[in-house]
Order: C-alpha cells, then structure tokens, then sequence
C-alpha cells in the first residue's frame, strides 16, 4: 500500500516546531469500546495516576479545593507557592488530612475541655468526631468519644465533654489490617472506630466518612496511607529550603520545581538536594524544552520532567524572551529522550481543549498540565464577578505584572528588587462549572479519542509512537480553517463539562 501519513519521527524531523493545532492524528484501527480504554498513567518515576492530567500550580488555579478535586478524580493539583511558606504549608495539610485510612494523627481532647473546643476544632478543621482521652492526647487511656450529635442541641457550650461523651465504645485492637477495621466500622454503624492497644491507650482511628470517599471515588490518586496524593511548588531559591522541608513535613507527595528555564545549575542544585535530604518525595523538574536539557536534568535527579516554555494561555515569554519553542515540537523531542531514561513527561501548557490533550499524549507526554482548563471552575481560587453579563474568574499568569506585585515572579528569578519584564498576562476565564463535572468530561472525551486512534492505553500509544504505527499529518492553513467552525454568522459553542452553550459570533 503507498505510505498514507507519517510517523511521528518524520512529522517533527523537519526543523519547523509545530504546535498542537498544526497537525492531527490519523484514525486506527477500532475493535473495542471506550469504556475498554485504561488512562492510567505516571506522572513522575513513583506517582501513578488513573487519569493523565495535573492543574498548574498558579495562584488562580490551585489550592486545596482543586487538588482534593483532581485527586478524588484521578488527577493531580500542584499548590502554587506565591504566598507564604506557612500559607502553602496548610493547603498541603489540608488535602493530606481530606481523607485516609488509620487516622494515625487523630485531633484529641481530655474530659475536661469543653463544647466550645469541639467547636473551635470543627471551624478549623471541618470536622468534629473527637475521641476522648484521660490527659487529652493520643497515647493515653480512651475513655470516650464526642460527635456532634452528642451535643448540637446543648446551648451552653461551656460544658465540659467528661457531661456529654459517648462511654460504651466499640474499639478495634491494634495491628489489625484496614480491611478488618472497616469490616467492624460497617457491622456497628457507628462513624468512627478507635483503634487501642492492650492497655486500652489510643493508637489511630477510623472514619467512616472516609469509607465511602473510597467507594465514591474509586479511581483517586492516593498514597500508601490512603490519603490524597498532591504537589507543591518551589522555587531554585535557597531561602526556599525551608519552605521545602515545611511542605515535605507536611507530606507533599511530589516536588515541582518551578522555573520557566529549567535547564539551571540553580535547578541541578535544587534536585540534588532534595534527592539527598528527602530521598522520599519525587521531583518534578523543568521546564524544559529541549533533549539536551532533559539529559541535564535527569542527571541531577530529576523523577519526572515537565516541558513547555512559552506555550500557555496567558504567556508572553515567547515575544518578550525570543526563547522557547513551539509546544508539539518540544514535547516529542522532550518525550522520545526521556521515554530512553524510563522518566515520564508532563506536557504543560496551551492544553486548551480535550484533543489538545489527547495530541499532548500523542506526542508523548504521560500528562499534561493545565492551567486555563481548570481555572475558572468552582474549585479555582477567587470568587466570580459578572463582566458584560457573563459570570467569570480571574485567570492570570504568575509573571503577569498583577501576580508578580504579590512576590509572583520567582519563576522566572525576578528578586524583590529587580525590575520585572512581564511575562504572562491577567484575564477572565468563563464560570466552568465544578470540576466534578468537568473531570469525567474531559475522561469520557480521552477515552473516545484513544479509540479513534486505535490505542487502549498510554503505554500502548507510546509503543505506536516508537513504532510507527500511529500516523500523523501536518495541516495546511486552510485544513485548520476546515477543521473549526467556519462558514456561520453565528452559533452555540458547548462551555466545556457544563452541558451549556455560548453564543459565539
Ligand atoms: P465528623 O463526623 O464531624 O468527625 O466528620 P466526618 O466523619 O464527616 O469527617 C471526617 C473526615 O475528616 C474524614 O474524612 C477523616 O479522614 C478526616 N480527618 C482527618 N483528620 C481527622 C481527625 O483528626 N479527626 C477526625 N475525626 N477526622 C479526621
Ligand atoms: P481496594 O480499595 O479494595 O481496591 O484496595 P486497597 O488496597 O486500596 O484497600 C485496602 C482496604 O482499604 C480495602 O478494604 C479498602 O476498602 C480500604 N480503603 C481504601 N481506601 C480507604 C480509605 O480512604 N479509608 C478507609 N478507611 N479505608 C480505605
Ligand atoms: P495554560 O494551561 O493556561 O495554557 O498554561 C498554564 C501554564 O503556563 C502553567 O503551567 C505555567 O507553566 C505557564 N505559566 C503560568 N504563568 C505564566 C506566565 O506568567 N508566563 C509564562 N510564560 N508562562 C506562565
């Protein structure tokens, strides 16, 4: 048969860097369903994921309401650092306290404390089901537990909780496994299960909240305790060295260094010391867009490497910089060295819509990175506005002049002093919904799009990729043109993951 398309090799070998919409995946061969389509994926050497996305860490994006989302949903939030190390610090905690097996660090009170500190604990923390110990901490002697049956209705909340405490308790022995503690949690329909030793002192405790977490959440991206995995984000700086140890104390799963020009002796430094201090957590590394910088990189120690420069929505670098490199281009050359290594590629930026994604993958990246995508839904910090009657968020880049006045421009090794080139923009992005509604948008299109091509899972795109048996083809000006809507004075536009439409002109 005469070739009919290309490989991949061929369509990036001829020295022009092309972005996502330049080119488009030839349809395979379908003999399965969607549904048959598998996801899973690995962001870094250690962290798998069911569903091949992060968010941006980016002070619009993510912050503990995003990453419990992502993470519920198979994904990944990385927390954004501009803000104080003890501010990034307390996100990481939140989203490692949302849920987990044995509470092996349960919040305790003695008999003696009152209503009142349930009820500054439950402001708090946003939970209130408090075992009760003789001298008020954990290794004590158990002697009850306190929820918030137990005294919602008390109107004097100065009582003491020896008053209103539960005293016949179910209690499981130590050492017993997570399943079997579960089993006891469904059997007494009670919401938690102390867990004692032989002495009776309290050692953990388990939630039965977190029992149907599981059950409604069954592809969340969770650690060996069963709590949520997340990222935080670093600077190269050394004065970021605290901050690091903070977010790793807090049980950060995943370390992002953060730095528009990765390929740094700042960066190498910085990986080699995590590696070293914290031989636990991974790193992410970049950004990158090139081979040689991967290999630079990888040689410091880096888990996993995420590429881009100049490709986001609200980026400016490559008009201010003259440096980057167009975004499909980079991810191929970027994922076909790594790919040698066994180090997976996060592709991160300009992953507007679900083909851009399934192209991102396509081009080898075991993930991609969004910033625009997930801004602007529920889970997105800052509150919504109306503009011209439409509800949207802020959406801004983190050295837009606007982020970098609040300490944004680290990425980028702008210092307090110096003065700063923008290189992002601020803007609105349309209200999105909740990204519980979003997420299996975005999987239900992937998985469609795997099975236009052919494939049934990453891995399996990846060896088509190496193989040459995934075809491509570049688009001519006009096949772009062809490939949009064209030819309407006007029409309804969905509004990704919300089952709305837009009027677009
Ligand atoms: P409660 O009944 O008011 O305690 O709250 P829920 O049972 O609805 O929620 C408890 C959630 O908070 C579960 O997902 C727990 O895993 C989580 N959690 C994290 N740390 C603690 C803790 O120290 N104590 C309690 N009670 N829950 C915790
Ligand atoms: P699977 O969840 O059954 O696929 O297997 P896992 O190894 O993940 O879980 C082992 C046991 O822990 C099972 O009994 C799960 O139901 C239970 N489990 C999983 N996640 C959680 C969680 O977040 N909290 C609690 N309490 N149990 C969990
Ligand atoms: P998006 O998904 O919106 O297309 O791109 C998000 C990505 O843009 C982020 O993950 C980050 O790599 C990059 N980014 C964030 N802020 C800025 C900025 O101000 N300038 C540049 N050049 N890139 C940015």
């Amino acid at each position: 048969m005469q070739p009919d398309g290309e490989p991949a090799q061929r369509l990036f070998e001829r020295g022009e860097g092309l972005t996502y919409n330049d080119f488009i995946i030839l349809p395979g061969h379908i003999d399965f369903a969607a549904e048959d389509v598998d996801l899973s994926t690995r962001i870094t050497r250690n962290i798998p994921l069911k569903n091949p996305f992060v968010s941006s860490p980016m002070d619009t994006v993510t912050e503990s309401s995003m990453a419990i989302g992502l993470a519920l949903l198979g994904g990944l939030g990385i927390i954004h650092y501009n803000n104080r190390p003890e501010t990034q610090i307390a996100e990481v905690r939140k989203v490692k306290r949302f849920e987990n097996g044995f509470i092996t660090d349960p919040v305790v009170l003695g008999p003696d404390n009152t209503i009142a500190d349930i009820d500054a604990i439950h402001t708090g923390h946003g939970f209130s089901g408090i075992p009760i110990t003789e001298d008020g901490t954990l290794g004590s002697r158990l002697i009850g537990i306190v929820t918030n049956r137990d005294f919602d209705f008390e109107v004097d909340r100065s009582r003491p909780l020896r008053e209103v405490m539960v005293t016949d308790l179910v209690t499981a022995p130590e050492g017993i496994t997570l399943a079997e503690a579960n089993q006891i949690l469904r059997e007494s329909k009670k919401g938690k299960l102390p867990i004692v030793d032989k002495r009776g002192f309290l050692v953990s405790l388990v939630s039965r909240t977190d029992l149907k977490k599981n059950r409604d959440y069954p592809e969340a991206t969770k650690d060996e305790r069963k709590q949520l995995r997340v990222g935080a984000a670093v600077s190269t700086r050394e004065s970021d060295r605290e901050r690091l140890a903070g977010l790793v104390e807090a049980g950060a799963d995943l370390i992002v260094i953060d730095a528009a020009q990765g390929d740094s002796i700042f960066q190498m430094r910085t990986i080699e010391h995590i590696k070293k201090e914290y031989p636990g957590v991974d790193v992410l590394a970049g950004n990158v867009v090139t081979a040689r910088q991967c290999e630079h990189l990888i040689a410091a120690g880096a888990d996993g490497i995420r590429v881009g420069m100049g490709p986001g929505s609200i980026c400016i670098t490559q008009d201010t910089m003259a440096v980057g490199r167009a975004q499909a281009t980079a991810v191929f050359n970027c994922s076909r060295f790594c790919r040698q290594k066994g180090i997976p590629v996060v592709a991160d930026g300009g992953i507007a819509n679900t083909g851009a994604l399934a192209k991102a993958l396509a081009c080898g990246a075991s993930a991609g990175m969004m910033g625009a995508l997930f801004a602007g839904t529920r889970e997105a910090p800052g509150e919504y506005v109306y503009k011209d009657g439409v509800r949207v968020k802020k959406y801004r880049g983190m050295a837009s002049l606007e982020a970098m006045e609040r300490g944004g421009g680290k990425r980028y090794g702008y210092s307090e002093s110096s003065l700063k080139v923008a290189q992002g923009v601020a803007g609105l992005v349309v209200d999105k919904g909740s990204v519980f509604d979003l997420v299996p948008y975005i999987v239900q299109s992937l998985r469609q799009s795997f099975q236009d091509i052919g494939v049934r899972t990453i891995p399996q795109l990846h060896a088509a990729i190496d193989s040459g048996d995934i075809l491509y083809e570049i688009r001519s000006p006009s096949a772009q043109r062809e490939g949009a809507v064209h030819g309407l004075l006007a029409y309804q536009e969905p509004v990704l993951g919300t089952g709305e439409e837009r009027e677009r002109r």
